[in-house]
């Protein structure tokens, strides 16, 4: 695969880890089903428990390739959680705006990727369920003043309405870096089938815990 792909005349499109952070409930999987699929589902969860979908995104100066991870039950159990940070190049911490206690537990989860990550990783808080405003229990205010302390981008969003979840995507994409040399995406290739057999590990645990 990655010999064939060193052929290619065009550059091979650079791939990025990007993984869904935060409690239960906040709304991820509906976040990622409303972005590959533009649809809502409520029964979808049960379809999801593969390794990782993947989808192509059109920025205005690059094309690239997320690789979007869910963490469909892991939250419960946080040593589970640095393994699959570890190689991520983009953590979506995902908090219900209905639910501060969820917004409470966005540092820890921003800390936990800092800890494996460093710098070298774009940070999203992202608040969900906007549709719900009447029952907002966290001020826009308040997530962008954590946003600004602890340098990540932030957005609001609704998975239900699809409300900014392109947005939320796009602007991904625009604070990637660019395509990288054909050797990187090379060795990007490389590091993806690591990472899928480090994923069986992990997902043969995770239909044990489910
Ligand atoms: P996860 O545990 O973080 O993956 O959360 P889910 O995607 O499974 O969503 C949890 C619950 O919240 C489900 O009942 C969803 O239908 C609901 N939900 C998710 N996103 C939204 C949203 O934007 N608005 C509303 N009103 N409900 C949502
Ligand atoms: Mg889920």
């Amino acid at each position: 695969m990655s010999k064939l792909s060193q052929n290619k005349p065009n550059p091979v499109l650079k791939k990025y880890k990007l993984v869904f952070l935060g409690e239960q409930s906040v709304g991820k999987t509906s976040m990622i089903t409303r972005f590959m699929y533009d649809s809502f589902d409520t029964h979808y969860q049960a379809t999801i428990g593969i390794d990782f979908l993947s989808k192509t995104v059109y920025c205005k100066d690059k094309t690239i390739r997320l690789q979007l991870w869910d963490t469909a039950g892991q939250e419960r159990f946080r040593s589970l959680i640095p393994s699959y940070i570890r190689d991520s190049q983009v953590a979506v911490v995902v908090y219900d705006i209905t639910n501060l206690p969820s917004f409470e537990q966005t540092s820890k989860w921003i800390e936990d990727v800092r800890n494996e990550r460093g710098e070298n990783v774009l940070v999203v808080l992202v608040g969900n369920k906007v549709d719900l405003e009447s029952m907002r229990q966290v001020p826009t205010e308040m997530a962008e003043n954590l946003a600004k302390d602890l340098n990540t981008l932030f957005i609001e969003t609704s998975a239900k309405c699809g409300y900014n979840v392109r947005q939320l995507f796009k602007r991904i994409g625009d604070s990637l870096p660019d395509l990288d040399t054909e050797l990187r995406a090379h060795e990007s290739l490389q590091e993806v089938s690591l990472r899928k057999q480090h994923n069986e590990k992990l997902f043969g645990e995770k239909s044990k815990l489910m």
